[in-house]
């Protein structure tokens, strides 16, 4: 971690591991309480706390972890009001019921010291240099987009999910200050757009042509990518998306040059096990072009027989092995 004194005192309560997701959002807290970092991570370490979260920044800018990024913290509670556009005191913003999870499960949880019991207080300029930090480096591990929260991921306060009980969490955030902070640093990181690549804001274009949008571009903007990493597809369905791992279901994918990005409503965007991939289909293409040679032996046999029926039903069934073996080898040929 680029920078950051980060102490360690760990939580009595969290989640073990998020259930195969991934964190996609940052939700931002204040403390209503407490004047110290400390005092709150003490908090949170009392086995009667039913509380937690993944970090907590003080006055003067110091940060404690209280649960692993691997873990889901017990942060969030409920989500409150009716699906809508969160930030009005009444509606959440609707993808947290659209999700069917535990939003814990898919978010990381940054508490920010407040001494005043209405989260009325502004952060102080350590606080504000320690948060903005610690965002963009978690935003940039994890390819979370640095950006307000939308569908697809980003950031926002605990208000976007619970504006019952939580609407004045965190309270005053310099929010303006946050994106311009995260956009100018893009440069020094070396992120943003790869070299030789063009962007509208919307639509990312390789130099060959091919585009990049949505998640996969987010993903792409978010981490330091090789220019020459270009995609060699358009972004579409697949199902099963991994033939090596049926249990994810279908999604979409793209590939690049050297990657393949995924994409599933229950992981969102990932990096898809290429290796792993590529060795379940080398043995398919294996077993297959195996089966084709047999059959092709067989039906040599069975001609000097004159069985026509016969001869008939296993060109048919060769047919199908070679069809088979077609698309085991396009499917190589395009992971490369
Ligand atoms: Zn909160």
């Amino acid at each position: 971690m680029a920078n950051l004194n980060i102490q360690w005192l760990e939580a009595a309560h969290h989640w073990e591991g998020r259930e195969g997701q991934q964190p996609r959002w940052l939700i931002l807290h204040g403390t209503a309480g407490f004047h110290r970092a400390y005092d709150c991570a003490a908090f949170f370490a009392d086995p009667a706390t039913q509380a937690s979260a993944h970090y907590i920044i003080g006055l003067d800018g110091e940060i404690y972890q209280c649960v692993s990024e691997d873990d889901a913290a017990w942060a969030n509670g409920a989500v409150t009001g009716p699906a809508g556009t969160g930030g009005d005191s009444v509606h959440h913003d609707a993808w947290w019921s659209d999700l069917g999870l535990n939003p814990n499960l898919v978010t990381i949880a940054i508490e920010h010291i407040k001494p005043s019991t209405d989260n009325s207080d502004e952060l102080t300029e350590a606080q504000k240099r320690a948060s903005f930090q610690l965002i963009k480096d978690i935003c940039q591990r994890w390819g979370i987009p640095k950006r307000y929260a939308d569908a697809r991921g980003g950031i926002t306060g605990h208000f976007s999910m619970d504006p019952v009980n939580r609407t004045g969490c965190p309270g005053p955030y310099p929010w303006d200050e946050l994106w311009s902070f995260l956009n100018k640093n893009e440069g020094d990181q070396k992120m943003g757009i790869p070299n030789g690549w063009k962007d509208d804001g919307k639509t990312l274009i390789a130099p060959n042509g091919v585009k990049v949008v949505q998640g996969f571009r987010d993903y792409v903007l978010a981490h330091a990518w090789h220019p020459g990493n270009w995609p060699l597809e358009s972004e579409h369905g697949a199902t099963p998306l991994e033939i090596s791992n049926p249990s994810l279901g279908g999604g979409t994918q793209q590939r690049f040059r050297w990657t393949t990005l995924e994409w599933t409503p229950a992981k969102g965007v990932f990096e898809a096990w290429s290796g792993q991939e590529w060795i379940k289909l080398r043995s398919e293409y294996d077993r297959l072009t195996g089966q084709v040679k047999q059959l092709q032996d067989q039906l040599a046999a069975e001609k000097g027989k004159n069985h026509a029926i016969e001869v008939e039903k296993l060109k048919q069934q060769l047919a199908q092995y070679q069809q088979v073996a077609k698309q085991a080898l396009t499917a190589l040929q395009s992971i490369k």
